[in-house]
């Protein structure tokens, strides 16, 4: 929703609203005074030019159309009558000329987030007007995550996208924004959370995939208990901490399915070891104490790892448990660490670590779990995971053909998402290993 505007002039506005002589000036040359509010402790003035923000936004170019709204109509008969006085506008004081309020554009009342607001928002203003000022944003050698999403959130409320993407690009390619290194330690949710929703609005490809794929590996914390994803976020919150337009739902949705498939993995070889049919590949007497064996070391090795709990079925105390809530690449690391215990020197290529390993290579991430931009914009309904799942068997085969989307690209969403994931197989699928998953 645009925020609310309001038409003033001078006389209007009465010694309780003054107007500062000294407003800040994006331009010299402006014709009009912008008043913004941004709660009840701060409002600030700015002098900016009608014709610059009617070009750059529409939200301006609707509101200040000399025809359509009243606002638009007060300022173009206050701008005529000082053009019969003045010969150029920019000798007349910022405070004779009509102003334009704009209301609650803060975000929570904290001082913190109301500096924050004003100088995104000010950034927006000169970006709009080709006159930024690197002295305010540059303050850490690059831009702030959140001033970047708080400039995202200004130029979709003041419908301003396609100017400030494209300065946000050309700056991106300057080196002053960084936003699409892999996170290489822990990040904080807030972090990644802002770079995804600058992304999103700013068509920053390479910053949504990879804090998608980081929010998906740290987890979220609003995805935990019994939280919803969906719950919807109160005023002092953050417009990104609820990724609107399925966005939320689908990154949650990407986690589960990583937990399902690791799990899936993990079932398939207990099964396996569990069941008549026998494993060990040697036709040996000592075949059947190899299996057992195995079975033991793999029962005891996930037991230790957290990832399987025996319980007993007869008590009726069976419970389900909450998901794993860690780090998903420390989870496929310590998985990883199965040992290749054998039962002795002849059974030596038996066990879990030689089957398990391979497969468990399947799950790359990095690779496969973030959001791929393009395909979520044009083609959501078909890549999406919650829309879109695969309804068949996955099979991990090397010599199935691999369905691809639009950028030629595996779909890793084939395996992630089916409901039946069969592990068995005589090769190793090269899945992934430099192929972004989409
Ligand atoms: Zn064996
Ligand atoms: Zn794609």
């Amino acid at each position: 929703m645009p925020p609310h505007a309001e038409s003033s002039n001078r006389s209007e506005l009465g010694h309780a609203m003054s107007t500062p002589d000294d407003p800040i000036v994006i331009d010299t040359q402006g014709d009009l005074l912008l008043i913004v509010h941004y709660n009840e402790d701060l409002t600030q003035y700015y002098r900016v030019s009608v014709s610059v923000l009617r070009k750059q936004s529409s939200y301006f170019d609707n509101l200040l159309d000399t025809t359509k709204f009243s606002e638009g109509i007060a300022v173009d008969a206050n701008l005529a009558q000082l053009r019969m006085c003045h010969k150029d506008v920019a000798c007349v004081p910022s405070s004779a000329l009509p102003a334009v309020t704009i209301s609650d554009i803060g975000i929570g009342s904290a001082d913190a987030r109301t500096n924050l607001c004003e100088s995104s928002f000010r950034l927006l203003l000169e970006i709009l007007h080709g006159c930024l000022q690197w002295s305010i944003v540059k303050t850490r050698g690059y831009v702030r995550p959140i001033i970047l999403a708080l400039l995202a959130h200004y130029a979709e409320a003041f419908a301003a996208v396609p100017a400030v993407a494209t300065e946000v690009h050309a700056l991106s390619e300057k080196g002053y924004i960084r936003g699409s290194a892999r996170p290489t330690k822990d990040v904080r949710e807030d972090k990644s959370r802002q770079k995804i929703y600058a992304g999103l609005i700013l068509d920053l490809p390479d910053w949504v995939q990879t804090h998608s794929a980081a929010l998906i590996i740290w987890g979220s914390k609003r995805w935990m208990g019994e939280n919803d994803p969906s719950n919807s976020v109160d005023a002092e919150e953050y417009p990104w901490d609820y990724l609107s337009g399925g966005v939320e739902e689908e990154l949650h949705h990407r986690r589960c399915c990583v937990l399902n498939t690791l799990s899936s993995l993990q079932s398939h070889f207990l099964q396996l070891y569990s069941s008549r049919q026998t494993q060990c590949k040697l036709s040996y007497d000592s075949s059947p104490q190899c299996d057992s064996f195995q079975l033991g070391e793999m029962v005891r090795f996930f037991t230790r790892k957290g990832t399987l709990r025996l319980q007993s079925a007869m008590s009726g105390t069976y419970q389900d448990s909450e998901p794993f809530q860690g780090h998903l690449l420390k989870l496929v690391q310590s998985l990883k660490e199965c040992p290749s215990y054998q039962l002795d020197g002849f059974h030596r290529h038996c066990g879990l670590r030689t089957r398990f390993i391979p497969r468990l290579e399947c799950v790359d991430l990095w690779s496969h779990v973030g959001l791929c931009l393009h395909c979520w914009k044009k083609e959501r309904s078909q890549h999406s995971w919650v829309e879109s799942p695969n309804r068949e068997v996955w099979w991990c085969r090397v010599n199935k053909s691999l369905p691809r989307c639009g950028h030629g690209r595996f779909q890793a969403k084939e395996m992630y998402t089916s409901p039946c994931q069969d592990w068995t197989m005589n090769e190793i699928l090269p899945l992934g290993r430099g192929n972004a998953g989409c």
